[in-house]
């Protein structure tokens, strides 16, 4: 069996133990028999550097270090909520953590992984702030912090973002046409998988004339979610429970 399995936002965090569980039972269950699972971003609800021992989320990094060693390619792309996941994080978990966007290629074919922010391009205040965090001096500075201010800082910038968020409008929320086409281009793709809308779909395009696709993952809140992929031209989307 050569599956490929891909996940994303499941924003796990030790205030939601039903999810902790589901994602451990879906490594068993499914992971554990897959060549490789990939993970594209907010696989945390929130990471505030690699000093953090993250109590209540050991079993997870603990499930994926034994999973890797057994053999499972584990692959993470940041997410929103996750980008500050390091080298130590990485050794942990036994993954490899992989750029946004990234190309893979299946039965000789490029797939583009993208975690999905960057496709937001209609919320131009997120998009401004996300150049800040994403500043290699501005997290230098960040992690040069003591713990406990870097959860302050991040308290509120959650806080802010969350009255941000309540007053935008659905469709402000969601990918912009002309940013996915353009990112089929750019990557000369038909195929781009995504998660962060939470708007789980597969959607058939067409990008100059050609088919093309562009998978939505799921969230974790209500239930779990995945991508199965055994072939470029055999996959599945599913909830899981
Ligand atoms: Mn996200």
């Amino acid at each position: 069996m050569s599956e490929i399995l891909f996940i994303s936002d499941l924003h796990l965090a030790p205030e939601r133990p039903d999810i902790i569980q589901l994602f451990l039972k879906f490594m068993d269950d499914k992971a554990a028999s897959a060549k490789q699972l990939y993970i594209l971003g907010d696989f945390v609800e929130y990471w505030l550097g690699d000093d953090d021992e993250a109590r209540g989320l050991e079993p997870v990094f603990q499930k994926m270090k034994q999973l890797a060693g057994s053999g499972l390619e584990i692959f993470l792309m940041h997410g929103n909520r996750d980008f500050l996941m390091g080298k130590e994080f990485a050794k942990r978990t036994g993954c490899t953590l992989i750029d946004d966007p990234f190309v893979i290629s299946i039965d000789d074919k490029p797939v583009l992984l993208m975690h999905g922010d960057t496709l937001c391009t209609d919320d131009v205040d997120y998009q401004k702030l996300r150049v800040m965090l994403r500043n290699p001096q501005w997290q230098e500075d960040f992690l040069s912090k003591p713990l406990a201010e870097r959860i302050m800082m991040a308290k509120a910038l959650r806080e802010k973002s969350k009255e941000e968020t309540q007053s935008k409008s659905e469709n402000i929320m969601d990918v912009n046409a002309s940013s996915v086409n353009q990112a089929f281009d750019t990557h000369n793709v038909n195929l781009m998988i995504h998660g962060h809308t939470h708007r789980p779909n597969i959607h058939q395009l067409t990008i100059k004339n050609k088919p093309a696709k562009r998978i939505v993952l799921g969230d974790w809140y209500d239930h779990g979610s995945y991508l199965q992929m055994n072939g470029i031209d055999d996959y599945s989307l599913h909830e899981y429970s």
